[in-house]
């Protein structure tokens, strides 16, 4: 029997962007993934007491952004629990829905110096994969980090090295509120409903 393989992709995605879009693509090519699940948090634990567009827009966006492909879906795991959304406890959780998957949890390689921070990390680390993707300037950085990790870090973190896009949410927020275009760095229908619904302003 062959194993499946779940990518998840965690974020506040304060907006979606295509700099997420593109490396859960690219990760779901490279290690033959069947799915891809976007998970908003509710509360990101490295970005407690920042202000953040609502839970429900920041998912609703990503419902948009994921529309018609039939590989990508969105997981209101963490919106339903509500409170800090530790990826520990997200995991557990999918690991249930999914019984039989083998996780791979993908985040940009700029994540991977904080990953001794997260709660429970080498908890985590037992459950899934973690892959990286590069993301400008931040090489080095990452391989120190994993090295920290030993052997378990060389097992389970991967880098994959794909065209870098040097987009952020950040940039977007700060564009938005600027009143310059977004268009090329998220999808029409996240531009639209961000323009409908008045948000960073
Ligand atoms: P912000 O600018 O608000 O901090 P962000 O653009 O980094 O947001 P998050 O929602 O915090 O987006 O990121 C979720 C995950 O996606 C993280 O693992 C992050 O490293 C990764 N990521 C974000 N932007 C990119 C990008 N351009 N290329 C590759 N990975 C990315």
């Amino acid at each position: 029997m062959t194993v499946k393989k779940l990518g998840i992709i965690g974020g506040s995605f304060d907006p979606i962007h295509i700099g997420h879009l593109n490396s859960a693509e690219f990760v779901y090519k490279a290690l033959g993934l069947d799915k891809v699940l976007f998970v908003p948090a509710y509360i990101a634990p490295h970005k407690i007491g920042m202000e953040f567009a609502a839970a429900e827009d920041r998912y609703r966006m990503t419902e948009l952004a994921v529309e018609g492909c039939p590989y990508f879906e969105v997981s209101d795991v963490e919106l339903k629990r509500s409170g800090v959304s530790y990826t520990y406890d997200t995991v557990l959780e999918l690991k249930k829905q999914y019984p039989g998957y083998e996780l791979y949890f993908i985040v940009g390689a700029d994540s991977v110096p904080q990953l001794s921070t997260w709660h429970n990390i080498y908890g985590l680390l037992h459950e899934v994969t973690f892959v990286a993707v590069a993301r400008p300037g931040y090489d080095k950085a990452f391989a120190k980090a994993r090295e920290d990790f030993g052997g378990l870090g060389e097992e389970k973190i991967l880098l994959l090295k794909m065209p870098e896009l040097a987009v952020s949410s950040t940039d977007i927020r700060e564009r938005v509120k600027n009143g310059a275009p977004v268009d090329g760095m998220v999808p029409e229908a996240v531009r639209d409903y961000i323009l409908e619904k008045g948000l960073y302003r």
